[in-house]
């Protein structure tokens, strides 16, 4: 049963400045004092919350009021579908079927699902394996999951079972196939060398893309900290997204303005303080490297990326935390829809030349 948290938002605090969202921040934050503000009376946005994919969801609908209900019910059926067709801890869906079929034994899939995996599997090829959806058995190993803000709690898997762990992934585990036989609509998909899915670094980024397509009036969608947006703020002003500091979570590093949300824009953010446990002096988070078996170490505390296509954006933001800064620049070159901001360990900040047209330091 989901825990329905706020049916409608009226004037909030606003701990970070008037009219900015913050990108990435944790539920408890994000819940009591979402900072997002828009105009006059007339401007309030209808806004529910909940939890999908194991995290904190907020949503904020413009327009005609008297349809706001229905496009609730609109949305929450959109997420659910989502959610039952992809996520790895509910048993039947098509993601966990297909992980629990033996090596080389097909599962057919929806069209859909098969276009995400094909184009997930091209995201792994261009980033050379930096964001790789076959990281099911690490993240199992590591209980990604679970990993808390309790220090101490938990301890790290054994060496060699991240090294057993580290042998079934790689996407060219990955088999997809349109249905031939049967002339469905639908794929065929086959899991080799004992390899697991896992779309927690896609996830949201296809549910911004899902509601991209079914929103037909202003919509502000925050899934976990990262932000969807499509259309216009009522009283003209741009959107704001606030990019958490990653060495103060309480606080924002600045704001990304975005003054054309047009059909629909998503900023995600991946970084090392959402998850982590701390073992022994060191932070081990929920960003792995898919080609050490380890929680990645770049340099890197957080990425943000900014991009119209919601899976782009989200599986760009996690490969490149895993790449770092140097690489990452140079990758985000053969992206014309994509720009990116690091928040490096000492302190600094990279960008692309575009996102500099976008960013306002915090002062
Ligand atoms: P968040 O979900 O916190 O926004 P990300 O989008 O970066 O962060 O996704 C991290 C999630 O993706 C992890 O919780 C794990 O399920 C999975 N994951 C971790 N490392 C990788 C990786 N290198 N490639 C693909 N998926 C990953
Ligand atoms: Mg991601």
């Amino acid at each position: 049963m989901k825990n329905i948290i706020a049916k409608r938002v009226n004037k909030l605090k606003k701990p970070f400045g008037r009219g900015l969202i913050p990108a990435l921040i944790i539920g408890a934050v994000l819940l009591s004092g979402c900072a997002y503000e828009s105009g006059g009376a007339a401007d309030e946005p209808y806004a529910f919350s909940d939890i999908y994919f194991g995290t904190v969801v907020n949503i904020r609908l413009y327009g005609e009021e008297e349809t706001a209900d229905s496009r609730e019910t609109r949305i929450r059926a959109i997420l659910d579908d989502i959610e039952n067709s992809i996520s790895r801890r509910i048993p039947e869906s098509g993601i966990s079927v297909i992980n629990n079929k033996r090596d080389g034994e097909y599962s057919e899939v929806p069209k859909e699902i098969g276009e995400l995996l094909l184009k997930c599997r091209d995201i792994s090829e261009k980033t050379e394996g930096t964001f790789d959806i076959t990281i099911g058995r690490l993240v199992t190993l590591w209980n990604i999951d679970e990993l808390s803000l309790k220090d101490g709690a938990q301890s790290i898997p054994a060496p060699s079972d991240i090294e057993e762990a580290l042998k079934t992934v790689g996407y060219y585990n990955l088999i997809i196939n349109k249905t031939s036989l049967t002339g469905a609509d639908s794929y065929e998909v086959i899991l080799n060398n004992g390899a697991g899915l896992d779309l927690g670094a896609v996830g949201k980024g296809y549910a911004f893309d899902k509601l991209k397509e079914a929103a037909d009036a202003p919509i502000v969608a925050s899934l976990g900290g990262s932000i969807f947006i499509k259309g216009d703020k009522p009283d003209g002003t741009p959107w704001r997204v606030g990019v958490v500091d990653p060495f103060d979570t309480s606080d924002m590093a600045g704001s990304i303005v975005i003054a054309d949300a047009g059909e629909g824009i998503c900023v995600s953010t991946s970084g090392d303080y959402e998850r982590y446990i701390t073992v022994d002096g060191v932070r081990y988070h929920h960003i792995l490297d898919p080609h050490t078996g380890y929680p990645a170490k770049s340099g890197v505390r957080s990425v943000t990326v900014v991009s119209h296509d919601g899976v782009l954006s989200d599986a760009l933001s996690t490969a490149l935390f895993v790449m770092g800064a140097d690489e990452g620049m140079r990758l985000l070159d053969e992206y014309e829809d994509a720009e990116a901001l690091f928040i490096l360990e000492d302190d600094s900040i990279i960008m692309t030349e575009r996102m500099k047209a976008l960013w306002q330091e915090k002062q």
